[in-house]
């Protein structure tokens, strides 16, 4: 496609096609958090620390207990992905150690097991002009971390605890690796850029998130490999985390894509390694490589339900949902004539969409 020619213009004796995985976290609206009674209302005017209780700093004791409306967000969410909604999956400890961590753990839900969301599909505009099917392998529910604050003090790093505990949706796409023909995934920036758009669309059009990538309530993790025009296999992938802008996500795939390529025509080979990305010049570099993996030893919450789902909570959650945007494109389309592009601006955002009809 044209914007991937772009992108590789480096190469001199291969073309080659870049592969994309998103892993976007999107923070869920509920009055309360995911596991405690203290208010989710996570904003920066809000005081620090004045919206965490013991549950979310996990003193010795304290006890989650399920918000069952963070529930019907993720279902809600789940089917307007066309998504199947597990009727059984469970909460599981992610361990790790930081300081905007206090439990030394995170609850999540266990990575070998179907969460609450499975396989899904969005539809976006493909880079050749026709509508696209991007797959998604799941969602999951977890717990966001606190938020530490690096630039008040010159030695001394602070922690905003509001955040701890507002729930999350971690939506990660799909690449069918037995099947490498079925390109259901994003094979460019401006592909990136448009699957997030669609999340985000769909997200504030059910009431599921602000998905606002400024305010951090969207930020998104970015999978990159490059493969040889033809390959059936896949290439090995960086990853680069926590990225909040659209911008710079589109540039951190080029530059990935670009150093990706470099390596391999000259006799190398890439590493499954994290990056980070360095907003000043735009480049990306390593920030802990395949060895140093953390292995986070999930295993089931033991303080926590299983999580049972019926089809009746899903039928009525199903009645509950809004025109979505594809929908609404659909409509525009059919019945006022405008163009596919025009349809697509107009449901950019709901509050456009709403302004319109
Ligand atoms: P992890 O949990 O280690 O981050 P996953 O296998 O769950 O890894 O993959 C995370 C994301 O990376 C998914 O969106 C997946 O589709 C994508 N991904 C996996 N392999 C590749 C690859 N070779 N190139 C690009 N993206 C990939
Ligand atoms: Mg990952």
């Amino acid at each position: 496609t044209m914007g991937l020619n772009k992108i590789l213009a480096v190469s001199k004796t291969q073309d080659w096609e870049v592969v994309i995985g998103l892993e976007t976290h999107i923070e869920v609206l509920s009055n309360s958090k995911i596991f405690s009674g203290a208010s989710a209302d996570y904003n920066p005017t809000v005081a620090p620390n004045t919206q965490a209780c013991m549950v979310d700093v996990a003193m010795p004791g304290m006890l989650p207990v399920l918000n069952k409306h963070c529930v019907e967000q993720a279902i809600k969410f789940g089917l307007g992905i066309n998504a199947e909604i597990s009727r059984h999956s469970r909460f599981a400890r992610k361990q790790y150690f930081y300081p905007d961590l206090p439990q030394g753990y995170q609850i999540s839900q266990p990575a070998n097991e179907p969460p609450v969301v499975g396989r899904g599909w969005v539809e976006i505009l493909g880079d050749d002009g026709n509508p696209k099917k991007i797959f998604i392998e799941r969602a999951h529910m977890e717990q966001d971390a606190a938020k530490n604050k690096h630039d008040m003090h010159p030695t001394k790093t602070f922690v905003d605890y509001n955040r701890t505990g507002v729930m999350l949706l971690e939506i990660v796409t799909f690449l069918d690796t037995k099947n490498p023909e079925n390109n259901s995934y994003i094979t460019s920036p401006d592909e990136a850029e448009r699957y997030l758009r669609q999340i985000r669309e769909i997200a504030r059009a059910l009431g599921v998130s602000k998905a606002n990538m400024e305010e951090g309530s969207m930020r998104a993790d970015v999978n990159v490999s490059v493969r040889p025009v033809g390959s059936k296999t896949f290439g090995t992938r960086t990853e680069t985390k926590n990225m909040v802008s659209f911008k710079f996500i589109k540039t951190a795939i080029e530059y990935e894509a670009r150093r990706q390529v470099e390596i391999l025509e000259n006799g190398g080979t890439v590493s499954q390694d994290t990056m980070r990305f360095n907003q000043g010049d735009g480049t990306t570099s390593v920030q802990r490589s395949k060895e140093d993996a953390l292995d986070y030893r999930y295993f089931p919450d033991p303080d926590l339900l299983e999580l049972e789902i019926t089809d009746e909570e899903i039928e009525r959650i199903r009645k509950t949902m809004p025109e979505l945007p594809t929908a609404t494109r659909a409509r525009y389309i059919n019945e006022y004539g405008l163009s596919e592009y025009d349809a697509t601006r107009l449901t950019e955002t709901v509050d456009i969409s709403h302004w319109f009809d």
